[in-house]
């Protein structure tokens, strides 16, 4: 397949190869009418970002397909309540999209608070709830005072926008709990942590290591996130952001309103973990002169368990090559160092969200002639995966098909893995997966693969 048959013209400017000419990419627009965008619609984005407060209760209001859409997507685990594993529809059907769907709301609200006590509970619009302009508001605020709990509308629906705007909605809903709750017992040296959703367990690494360093974190947002603790978060020193877009709207209207500084962070490879660490470490020093020291001692010992253990599998992984498609960039930045500790080289990075700065600096980080594209549809990506002969591509649940159809490995790093990939511990499970994933002999027998192994033992035998 040729370029000209996979690449639309009107999406050529949201493609760019690094080193080639200034960079200017075109993103966070709408996606092209007819490509197939790999993009989830702004429900979903709001959804993956407030579904994770595990004892919240989350009712979807459209039709029973918007519930299926995102239900259970994300493993997101919780170390209590469960009922974010539930899901809940008013499985809106044709006489209420045209007698309106208020009255079915505002029941099954009563009806699943009275069943399950939920600390909040969570309202999603979906398309056609602003299609047939159910006043979703006026029903969350009259359960609301009669049950005694916030009901927040999320103002979600489908068209609105795309994915990032979902988590605007979704930061503007946990926006009005923030405030609520007592910041008495706050200690001064405290953080939140935004924007990791606790797929595999991995905010308790990172809890684990903020206690090692004695700074204690009032709220998870939204990993395994507690009503109460959002409630009270505002009494926190210093919001730690981890996700280019998901969470970044809360910890600026913090910021505007309580005054509440925020850190941008990555707990993903060594460089940026160790780095989100010192940054704690830092901003802390004048309150607790022991901190960097302590973090110090942290990072050695970690290191000193790890990297022996990459060294084994980067043996074998030296000069595979990588192709990888996400949400949020700012994973992207991560994954490119972490695949340079594994001498591996990134030939392909795109997202879904990013942002002209994000890419920026996507392009400063890869080598030439790596292709980085924006809003990508499976066309483009497979092509790009067989064009640079890609060993194993990075994404998530609808990547996953078309590595497997393409004969390469494959690293779920996305909503669905079961393994956790943050912290150093993080960083050596993620090495051990991608080595099963590039090292399987599986992939001799898919076609594709085969030729080229063919071809390379021919050309030994020609030497
Ligand atoms: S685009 Fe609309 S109809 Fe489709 S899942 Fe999203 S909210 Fe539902």
């Amino acid at each position: 397949m040729t370029e000209t048959t996979t690449i639309l013209e009107e999406r050529k400017d949201q493609i760019h190869l690094t080193g080639q000419g200034a960079i200017d990419i075109a993103c966070n627009r709408e996606s092209l009418a007819g490509a197939v965008s790999q993009r989830a619609c702004v429900f979903c984005g709001s959804r993956v970002v407030l579904y994770p407060i595990a004892d919240a209760l989350h009712l979807v209001h459209g039709p029973i397909g918007c519930a299926v859409y995102t239900w259970d997507i994300r493993g997101s685990l919780s170390s209590g309540p469960m009922l974010h594993r539930l899901s809940f529809s008013t499985d809106l059907q044709e006489t209420d999209v045209i007698f309106g769907g208020e009255k079915k709301l505002e029941a099954a609200l009563i009806e699943l608070i009275d069943r399950h006590h939920p600390n909040a509970a969570f309202v999603y619009s979906t398309c056609i709830v602003g299609i047939i302009g159910d006043d979703v508001e006026a029903v969350c605020r009259r359960v609301g005072e009669q049950k005694g709990i916030p009901v927040l509308p999320v103002q979600s629906e489908g068209f609105k926008g795309n994915k990032r705007a979902g988590y605007e909605a979704a930061c503007k809903a946990m926006f009005k709990l923030v405030g609520t709750g007592d910041v008495g017992d706050v200690p001064p040296v405290s953080v939140n942590i935004l924007g990791d959703f606790n797929l595999a367990g991995e905010i308790w690494i990172i809890r684990d290591y903020l206690e090692r360093m004695g700074v204690q974190v009032v709220a998870n947002i939204t990993g395994d996130g507690r009503v109460a603790d959002i409630r009270r978060c505002h009494g926190a020193a210093l919001n730690l952001v981890q996700c280019s877009g998901a969470t970044m709207e809360l910890a600026k209207m913090m910021e505007e309103q309580y005054g509440t500084p925020f850190e941008r962070v990555s707990y993903l490879g060594i460089e940026d973990m160790a780095e989100s660490l010192y940054k704690v470490a830092d901003f802390f020093k004048d309150k607790d002169p022991g901190i960097v020291e302590r973090t110090q001692k942290l990072v050695k010992e970690e290191l000193e368990r790890l990297m022996p253990e990459l060294a084994r599998y980067r043996k074998d992984l030296e000069g595979k090559k990588v192709a990888m498609y996400v949400g949020g960039s700012f994973k992207a930045f991560s994954l490119v160092k972490a695949f340079r500790h594994l001498g591996m080289k990134v030939v392909m990075v795109g997202s879904q969200t990013g942002t002209k700065e994000d890419y920026a600096e996507l392009e400063q980080i890869t080598d030439p002639g790596t292709v980085i594209i924006d809003d990508a549809n499976p066309l483009e990506l497979s092509h790009f995966i067989k064009e640079k002969d890609v060993d194993v591509f990075v994404g998530g649940v609808k990547e996953r098909p078309i590595a497997y159809k393409l004969g390469v490995g494959f690293c779920d790093h996305n909503h669905e893995r079961k393994e956790a990939l943050e912290g150093f511990v993080g960083m050596l499970n993620f090495a051990r997966e991608i080595h099963s994933s590039a090292m399987s002999p599986v992939w001799r027998f898919a076609p594709r693969r085969a030729n080229r192994i063919a071809a390379e033992k021919k050309e030994a035998v020609n030497e």
